[in-house]
Parts: structure tokens; C-alpha cells; sequence
């Protein structure tokens, strides 16, 4: 694991609840709380994996980092300064600070132009570099992210899924960013692809000492990647620590449930298998107590009344309930 640096991000209690439509005047207003009261920190050059299933606000939080939405509560600290207090015209300041990939590279990328027209606009807008300079940094990103110079004249369409997505990485680096938010960045691409997507990531936090937040419902993915994994389940953090920690050490029944999902051989250390059944329960209305208890096999009345805090076990590896030390591997 690398040396510890000072964060770089530092959230605290950040909230993100949506209302809801009301159905009659008389109803009551009704939220979603994707994310409900969550602190973590992110040190600079290190990657922290968010990983959870569909719904567990992991992509929320990316999205409130990033201000696409304004946070119901909380403070984003980056670089010395609160994201959440920052009007709009603020926000330009920093906005070319943190760069997202999100997982569909076709989408993200505007059919109709060429990528030299994309990434001279993006360094453009950041106002990162005199015109005259800019061939040379197109260049040069293009040996970065493994394509060919003559890239820069084609369209997104000639490109294959992982070229588009190198392509992605070209463009969020093109303004020299200090963190990158993945969302859920190799998710749509074969396994072999996947590895070299990740292993260029790699290769580009080494060099330019980049921050990652990576996010993924997919633990076995991030493992390579991460530095710390973070696991959401219903707005909440359940389980955050260093990956060896968490693979080799997994404390919360969920977090058990996600590796038992992923192949034996795989892993470090054989393990039970812990199945979930159900859905996720609702975000608007969460269930009492632990928010797990629904689905978890090991509930008690306890659990069904009381919601766990989330306390460090070990050095650094904090977990979300009541009988972590019990519930051993
Ligand atoms: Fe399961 Fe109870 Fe732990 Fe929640 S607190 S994860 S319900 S054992």
C-alpha cells in the first residue's frame, strides 16, 4: 500500500435526497435518500473504490463530488475548499480539477466530431493551454493512452469499445486534472479489455500521481485498482478499509455477500458462502435499524431496532454492524 498523503477529497455527512412527486395535495412530500449521511476521505495518488449494487447511491455520490447535484446536506472538501458551497460560476474554477469516465464511452463522446475537435475544445473551455501548444499535447495524450497519432482525425464510431474508452481517458486528461471519478468506466467491456483499461489507469496514477474514485458494482473488478474500497448498501457506507483488509478480512454480511459472488480461485482466502435473496428495499421509505436486516441472515430484533454505527474494527477498516467481531470468516 502507498505511503499515506494528506486527502485530497474529504466528505463529510453529505446528504442526497430527491422529492418526490406528490400524488395528491394532501400527501405527505416524500424523498429518496440516495445517500444518507456518509463521510470519507480520498488521499491524493491513491484510488477509492465505491462498490454496491444498482441503488445503493454509489453513483450519487460521484455525481453530488462533481456537482451535477446539489447536496441535500454535507460538506466536499477538495483542495482546501467546500464543493458544496460554491455558486456555479465558483464551481468553473474547479471543475477541470476533477474529470469523470462514465461507463458507456459512446455515449460521452459527440458522434459528429473528430477527437481532435473534441479534445481542443475541452482544453478550450479549461483554458489550459495557448492554441500554438495544443497539436503537441493532443499528441502526446495519444501516445499516453496507447492510440495512434492519426486518432485525432477519426470519429468515436471507428473506434472499438475499449479504444473509445481510452479516448475518455485522453479527454479527461487533457486538462490536466487532479482526481478522476470512474463511474462504472470498464463495466461495458469485455474481461481482456477491462484489464487493459485498468492496467493504463494504473500506469497513469504512477505517472501523474492521479486521485481515482471508482465506482463499480463489481468488487472483483476493483480489486486490482483500489487502495481503499468503500461498500454503500441504501445511502450508507457498511464497510470502508484497505483492500487487504477488506478481502482478506471482510467484517460485514453484505460485504461477504458481494466476494461470495465472485469465483474461488480467485480470491486469497477460501470462505463461506453467504447468499442474499430480495431486492433492495426502498430508498424512500429504509428499513428500521440496520438497513440490511431485510436481507440479512444473521438479523436479530437488535438489528431490526438499532442501526450500527459504523466503528473501526482494526487500524483503518471501519464496518457498519453490531456483530462484526461474531461474524468472523
Ligand atoms: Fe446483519 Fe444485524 Fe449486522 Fe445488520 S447489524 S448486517 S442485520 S447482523
Amino acid at each position: 500500500m502507498k505511503a499515506a498523503t494528506k486527502p485530497l477529497l474529504e466528505v463529510k455527512h453529505l446528504k442526497q435526497y430527491f422529492s418526490m412527486k406528490k400524488e395528491s395535495p394532501f400527501q405527505k412530500k416524500q424523498y429518496v435518500k440516495a445517500v444518507d449521511d456518509i463521510s470519507f476521505g480520498v488521499e491524493e495518488g491513491t484510488t477509492l473504490s465505491i462498490v454496491g449494487e444498482s441503488g445503493c447511491g454509489k453513483s450519487t455520490t460521484g455525481r453530488a463530488i462533481l456537482r451535477l447535484d446539489d447536496p441535500t446536506e454535507g460538506e466536499i472538501h477538495f483542495q482546501g475548499r467546500d464543493l458544496a458551497k460554491l455558486s456555479r460560476r465558483e464551481l468553473k474554477d474547479v471543475r477541470g480539477d476533477i474529470q469523470v469516465i462514465f461507463q458507456d464511452p459512446f455515449a460521452s463522446l459527440n458522434p459528429r466530431r473528430t477527437i481532435r475537435q473534441m479534445l481542443n475544445e475541452s482544453m478550450k473551455i479549461q483554458d489550459v493551454l495557448p492554441k500554438s501548444d495544443r497539436e503537441g499535447r493532443m499528441l502526446e495524450l495519444m501516445t499516453l493512452v496507447g492510440l495512434p497519432p492519426d486518432s485525432l482525425e477519426r470519429l468515436p464510431h471507428e473506434f472499438s469499445g475499449g479504444q473509445r474508452q481510452r479516448i475518455g481517458i485522453a479527454r479527461a486528461l487533457s486538462v490536466n486534472p487532479k482526481m478522476i471519478i470512474c463511474d462504472e468506466a470498464v463495466s461495458a467491456l469485455d474481461v481482456s479489455i477491462q484489464a487493459q483499461v485498468l492496467n493504463l489507469l494504473k500506469k497513469l496514477q504512477k505517472q501523474f500521481n492521479m486521485t481515482y474514485v471508482f465506482i463499480s458494482h463489481d468488487l472483483s473488478v476493483v480489486r486490482h485498482i483500489s487502495d481503499r474500497i468503500m461498500v454503500m448498501y441504501l445511502g450508507k457506507i457498511v464497510e470502508i478499509a484497505d483492500k487487504h483488509s477488506l478481502f482478506n478480512k471482510p467484517s460485514h454480511p453484505y460485504t461477504k455477500a458481494l466476494l461470495s459472488a465472485i469465483p474461488v480461485p480467485d480470491l486469497d482466502v477460501a470462505r463461506k458462502e453467504i447468499e442474499i435473496t430480495g431486492d433492495v428495499p426502498s430508498p424512500i421509505n429504509p428499513p428500521s435499524g440496520c438497513r440490511f436486516h431485510t436481507r440479512c441472515p444473521f438479523a436479530t430484533d437488535h438489528c431490526r431496532n438499532i442501526e450500527p454505527e459504523l466503528r473501526e474494527l482494526d487500524d483503518g477498516h471501519l464496518v457498519g454492524c453490531h456483530y462484526a467481531e461474531k461474524l468472523s470468516i
